[in-house]
């Protein structure tokens, strides 16, 4: 039993603050081991299960932040900026389950942990096929894509409840409660790691109910960014359309353009933010 798994850092045990999940931030090197152990409870827990390899996606920001030496070495971790299905990257059909540690609920969910789609500040909302649309869905439809089932969910109250209404009976653990978006009840890491690995290998262990989270093709990408000139340079991508001020659609059969898209989408709106435009 192969499994997959994607680690984001806003869910992470004990995480409220931005600043330790930016490379320089204070609190930011804790963080990072804060993020290896939550992924080794699930390696654990995936090991227990009777899983023989645990591939480990780093999936926030930089992708630089899990600590490698730090890892349970049973796992492989793949690390690093410019990964083309960034926070899927090297999910395929070879895995039999797909686990999302670290999440944290979409844009605007009130309560929710550290709450965005994809960029914090650039984007208002993401939609798929017209339904608003977070991370946890976002990924798990590139597993559904695949035929690969998400078996857990990690991260806070918030997005274990999207988790749960969106896949139905998926294994979710909460590590934390938000009170508001940088503020949250937290269990003590000792407590929130046991519970990833028994909800890693509970998950594991029923993985025959689970099924994919598949979406019917075309697959639509709407974006609500939260300026026209980001919106403008997006447009610019051949397929991609402007369908209103601040709003941008792509349409395609082939889910990896999403995700790939996605990251162009990231590079070109961060270049419009900090003023260097995409006009030259
Ligand atoms: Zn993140």
């Amino acid at each position: 039993m192969r499994i997959y798994v994607s680690v984001d850092m806003e869910g992470v045990t004990g995480l409220t603050d931005p600043e330790e999940m930016h490379a320089g931030g204070r609190g930011y090197e804790r963080g990072c081991e804060l993020m290896t152990a939550d992924a080794n409870a699930v390696i654990a827990g995936a090991f227990e299960a009777g899983g023989t390899a645990v591939v480990v996606n780093d999936a926030h920001g930089s992708t630089k932040n899990l600590r490698v030496d730090l890892l349970d070495p049973r796992a492989s971790l793949i690390r690093g900026p410019g990964k083309p299905m960034r926070m899927a990257q090297g999910l395929s059909g070879d895995f039999q389950a797909a686990v999302f540690a670290g999440y944290h609920a979409r844009a605007g969910v009130q309560h929710g942990v550290l709450n965005h789609t994809w960029m914090g500040k650039e984007i208002q909302n993401v939609y798929l096929n017209g339904e608003v649309c977070g991370e946890t869905r976002l990924v798990a439809a590139f597993a559904g894509f695949y035929g690969v089932p998400v078996a857990l969910v990690t991260g806070d109250e918030a997005v274990c409840e999207e988790a749960r209404s969106l896949l139905g009976d998926v294994e979710t653990v909460a590590v934390k409660k938000g009170v508001d978006r940088f503020a949250a009840e937290l269990l003590t890491p000792s407590v929130a790691q046991r519970l990833i690995r028994e909800g890693t290998a509970r998950a594991l262990n029923r993985l025959a109910d689970l099924r994919p989270y598949e979406v019917a093709p075309p697959f639509t990408l709407g974006v609500e960014w939260n300026s026209t000139a980001i919106a403008s340079g997006c447009a610019l991508v051949p397929g991609t359309r402007q369908a209103g001020p601040r709003h941008t659609e792509f349409t395609t059969d082939d889910y990896r353009d999403i995700m790939g898209l996605l990251g162009v989408y990231a590079t070109i709106a961060g270049h419009v933010a900090c003023g260097s435009g995409v006009y030259g």
